[in-house]
């Protein structure tokens, strides 16, 4: 094949925050993926990355829209036109009948800025409905709300991830990045080759196998630990006292909490031995550079606030936040985590990280998008709240999804999947048929990553340009399209829902002028240009901010804020009749709910089923052995998977990855309980039970 005849587009990972850089070659019909250097991934790919132009030729592609008149109906093939009158004519029925709240909209973490900002739009002002949410908020939502108690605004890391490389000590809080997003190791590598990196989690996974000291604490209680290490720290004199007078408020209420929680008393209800939580203090204080980061593991519970706040108090009392190589961060999940939970497919928010209950960002909003800022609805409900609502006498009788695969990946997921049966209408725009897509009334076949042009936002809030690299296939369409076609059907001038992604960015950025995630100055020729613009960037000739709160905390008065926070202990306790914790997460492999993960050969043949990790004293407890097929259970729903007897987990616990489905899917048993702020699920620890399936 001659060379010119060659297509490379330098681009990024459709899959997690990392964004990891790569060049996509259009070779003929056949598409290749390649690494490339990237400051993120430093050259790296793990094997999501490598097999991601799979993706592209997934067999069961969707390239043309299906519809069921009913539910015991199939889906069949239909034309575009009639897809979308469909749709838009069912939605002004219901809008008529029951008024806008009778439509809900749910988005996704991985959608671009582009989308999730346009999802946004569409929602307040073609449907007027405040029922928006999206599946970000069971990812993010308690990191960024402890964030901006703190700090007064949430960016994943304030700083760029290749700061972390001079650390002498980090302290990585619910994360098993060594297989979620591999190449992040090459960060926090040197720490733990200088033996400063300290893991907490209740499994000794891939990643604690390389700390120097691994914190193994029972499920749910991660907020007791943070506690015991900040009575440890004052107790052993590590205090930053100098720091805590002149950046922070509130220290005194915390501590007269933290008294009552000394290291042995924490040992008895963590499981963590008191000398390693005083050693882990020791190393973090006593570093000259050192870095808290959290993650799910910690953030997924119905005190997720409250922990992440604890794990930001341990940080600002040993003087870490704010400062030049230093600092506390969250890793950030979904491709798109960031600036999807910025641009206003929350349920609380409009673009620019502004709230929407707050009369100067809906007026500066209202005036971008050319309506009266009396027309936008309120703040809606969230995710979970939404989804439990759905065909309730209260709740939308009609639901479109984008980007997400709730059947799934939602909490208590079979009382989800009765709910979505209850709707009148569920739309669903996907490139394939997910679970959801199956369930769904109308599916919309829509382009993907690297066949379509878009930004995303990565975990260090550095936006990114992942440009079209292939061509789609014939009969698919953009969201942007389908948003287009369906705001026009619902009445809206066409001029107000663009389909060109360059064009939705520059109103987006105009959007979020004056926020607190402020895109204004930010283009996608500067982009182009390869440009490193970290959000705020306020005008077209600021450099960005790849550190932030080096000058001060986003509060008034520039100080971050200790929050009072105490241990409650998890939502759902072990008892008699469930008595082991549950709790899940992600296998290399796979991503999310693993509708794109689950379409490439290679990565299926190398995890291929759901299987649960159980101890082996607890296997012989429970009279199940490595290999079978075993049933756990909750008072939620049963779950099948292969027992895999490791002695790397706690003999209380037993662990399930959450990325199949029908009968093995670990959502069946997850508990919806809600963290009061976030309002996310306590999706990290639940009671099970154990036996042969
Ligand atoms: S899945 Fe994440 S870590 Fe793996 S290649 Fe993609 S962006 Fe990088």
């Amino acid at each position: 094949m001659p060379v010119d005849a060659r297509v490379e587009v330098d681009t990024h990972c459709p899959y997690c925050a990392l964004q990891c850089g790569m060049v996509v070659r259009d070779e003929r019909a056949e598409a290749t993926v390649a690494p490339r250097e990237f400051p993120t991934s430093r050259g790296g790919l793990c094997q999501k990355g490598w097999t991601a132009a799979s993706l592209l030729r997934a067999p069961d592609r969707l390239t043309t829209p299906l519809l069921r008149e009913s539910r015991d109906a199939p889906l069949r093939p239909v034309g575009w036109a009639e897809a979308l009158d469909y749709v838009a004519l069912r939605l002004h029925e219901l809008r008529d009948r029951l008024g806008p709240d009778a439509v809900g909209v749910f988005g996704g973490g991985g959608l671009t800025n582009e989308k999730a900002y346009l999802l946004g739009k569409f929602a307040r002002v073609a449907l007027g409905t405040s029922k928006i949410d999206y599946n970000g908020r069971f990812c993010m939502s308690s990191a960024a709300a402890a964030g901006i108690k703190a700090f007064g605004v949430d960016r994943g890391l304030p700083f760029p991830a290749s700061d972390l490389a001079d650390a002498d000590a980090i302290l990585l809080v619910g994360a098993n990045v060594a297989e979620t997003m591999p190449p992040f190791m090459r960060h926090i590598r040197p720490a733990a080759d200088r033996g400063g990196l300290i893991v907490v989690d209740p499994r000794r996974t891939a990643t604690a196998e390389t700390a120097a000291v691994h914190l193994q604490p029972a499920p749910g209680t991660d907020l007791a630990l943070a506690l015991g290490m900040l009575h440890a720290a004052v107790a052993d004199g590590l205090l930053d006292h100098q720091y805590i007078a002149e950046r922070t408020t509130g220290f005194d209420e915390v501590w007269r909490i933290a008294a009552a929680w000394w290291p042995e008393r924490v040992e008895r209800i963590t499981g963590v031995p008191a000398a390693d939580q005083r050693a882990a203090v020791a190393l973090l204080a006593k570093a000259r550079n050192a870095y808290v980061l959290t993650a799910r593991g910690t953030e997924q519970h119905a005190t997720g606030v409250a922990t992440v706040s604890a794990w930001i108090n341990l940080c600002l009392a040993l003087g870490l936040c704010g400062r030049p190589g230093s600092g506390f961060g969250c890793l950030t999940g979904q491709g798109n985590g960031q600036g999807g939970r910025e641009h206003g497919q929350k349920a609380d928010q409009l673009p620019g990280y502004r709230k929407i209950d707050d009369p100067a960002a809906r007026a500066h909003v209202a005036g971008v998008w050319g309506v009266s800022a009396d027309e936008l609805p309120g703040p809606g409900p969230s995710a979970y709240e939404l989804l439990d609502s759905l065909g309730t006498t209260d709740g939308p009788k009609a639901l479109l999804v984008f980007g997400s695969n709730i059947v799934v990946s939602a909490p208590r997921a079979g009382h989800i999947a009765e709910r979505l049966e209850s709707l009148e209408l569920l739309v669903t725009s996907d490139f394939v048929l997910s679970e959801t897509a199956a369930v769904a009334d109308v599916v919309l076949p829509v382009t993907q990553w690297a066949e379509e042009d878009g930004t995303m936002t990565n975990l260090e809030g550095r936006i990114l340009l992942r440009g079209k690299a292939v061509t789609p296939p014939i009969g698919v369409r953009t969201d942007l399209d389908v948003l287009h076609g369906l705001a026009t059907r619902l009445g809206q001038p066409a001029y107000r829902f663009p389909t060109d992604a360059e064009t939705v960015f520059d109103e987006l950025g105009r959007a979020s002028a004056g926020g607190p995630a402020d895109y204004s100055g930010i283009s996608y020729d500067r982009l182009r240009d390869g440009e490193a613009l970290h959000w705020p960037v306020p005008a077209a000739d600021h450099p960005g901010t790849p550190r932030l709160f080096l000058d001060g905390f986003a509060h008034p008065g520039g100080l971050a804020r200790f929050q009072a926070v105490d241990h409650t202990g998890p939502a759902e306790p072990t008892d008699t009749e469930f008595p082991l914790h549950a709790t899940t997460g992600r296998v290399l492999q796979h991503y999310q709910s693993g509708a794109q993960t689950r379409r490439v050969p290679a990565l299926m043949e190398a995890s291929p089923e759901a299987f649960v990790e159980v101890h082996p004293d607890t296997a012989r407890r429970f009279g199940v052995h490595d290999g079978q097929w075993a049933a756990v259970e909750s008072r939620r729903g049963a779950v099948q998977a292969r027992v895999r007897c490791v002695t790397t987990i706690r003999p209380d616990t037993v662990f399930l990855p959450f990325h199949f489905p029908g009968a093995q899917r670990a959502n069946l048993l997850t508990n919806p309980a809600l963290d009061p702020t976030s309002r996310m699920p306590e999706f990290k620890v639940c009671a099970v039970r154990l036996g042969a399936a």
